[in-house]
């Protein structure tokens, strides 16, 4: 499946994903806070992706996107994001893939990516980017030493090149930029204390917004640590006040409302939704709008069926899906 959700995204609303990587995961970054695990297939290039395997085409998405419009109306889903199970950009097909998504929704619901931005700097992903509403670009660190340790970039990427060719994209691009960071604490590094050096890096590319995230998955490295609730607010006030600018942080959400779906849907959502990003009970049952003693019961039975498992995170039970591959 590329479709999954909507679920209810702390940044997006009720958002539909589209996965145009597909599992396992294939990635130009093996971040250390990453909940899909280690980048088993990790590339440098546009071109080593093409040649590794093939990717969703958008007649495949169309026929899901026309099958999901059937259940679930346009004017209910905030945003189309495409993200997933790696890095969307490596997709030779993602400008196709926008078509199709404007063409059979008629252009009614804005249309998002959540890339990494490693590969900004090739012409061709920056020019598919540019067709989107909004893109929601990572930079996760304020230099090149924090990049190496928290992102773990293959050796083609370089730090300073994904600074500039953000810069030079923000210079050409209509849509609304906005900066993702994953402020988390490893070690000796605590990415709350960089705020001066980030402060600087949103005002030196021009972004438009800031979604401040933290750890709250499963991280593949245990280490990994999330920052407080109060530590995010410090943040966000300092950029806002200093920079004037919007910020965003998972700590506050909001409920979805949806319509009536049969088990076998919820079934197939689950699982969709697991195989991206282990959830808890209670977040599942927040993200797709449902009872949790329904959640409970289709998550047993994707227990039962072995396509799941349990693991403790922060001393909450969540649940994610078994690897195929
Ligand atoms: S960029 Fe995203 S998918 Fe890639 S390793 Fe980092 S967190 Fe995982």
């Amino acid at each position: 499946m590329i479709l999954y959700g909507p679920v209810m995204s702390w940044r997006l609303g009720r958002s539909l994903g589209v996965d145009p990587v597909q599992p396992p995961k294939i990635c130009t970054y093996d971040c250390i806070y990453c909940q899909l695990g280690p980048t088993r297939y990790k590339i440098g290039s546009l071109d080593e992706a093409y040649r590794l395997r093939t990717f969703p085409s958008a007649e495949q998405l169309r026929k899901e996107l026309e099958r999901k419009l059937r259940t679930c109306a346009l004017g209910f889903i905030n945003f189309i994001t495409f993200s997933g199970c790696g890095e969307p950009t490596l997709s030779p097909n993602l400008r196709e893939l926008v078509l199709r998504v404007r063409d059979v929704t008629k252009g009614l619901v804005p249309v998002a990516i959540l890339t990494n931005s490693s590969l900004i700097c090739d012409e061709r992903v920056a020019s598919t980017l540019a067709m989107f509403d909004l893109v929601i670009a990572k930079l996760d660190a304020p230099s090149e030493e924090e990049f190496k340790v928290v992102n773990r970039p293959h050796e083609a990427i370089r730090y300073d090149d994904v600074v500039e060719a953000l810069k030079e994209f923000r210079r050409r691009y209509r849509g609304v930029l906005a900066v993702e960071i994953m402020l988390l604490k490893y070690k000796g590094l605590n990415l709350i204390e960089k705020v001066d050096e980030y402060k600087e890096l949103i005002r030196y590319i021009g972004f438009d917004m800031v979604q401040a995230n933290t750890v709250t998955r499963p991280p593949q490295i245990e280490e990994v640590k999330a920052i407080s609730k109060e530590e995010m607010n410090e943040f966000a006030r300092v950029l806002r006040e200093e920079l004037r600018i919007d910020v965003k942080d998972p700590y506050s959400s909001r409920p979805l409302i949806r319509g009536k779906l049969t088990l076998e849907d919820v079934e197939n959502e689950i699982y969709e939704v697991l195989k991206r990003r282990p959830c808890s009970v209670a977040y599942l049952s927040r993200i797709l709008g449902l009872e949790e003693k329904a959640t409970v019961e289709v998550v047993r039975r994707l227990l039962r069926r072995g396509l799941v498992e349990e693991v403790v995170y922060r001393g909450e039970m969540v649940y994610r899906a078994i690897s195929s591959s």
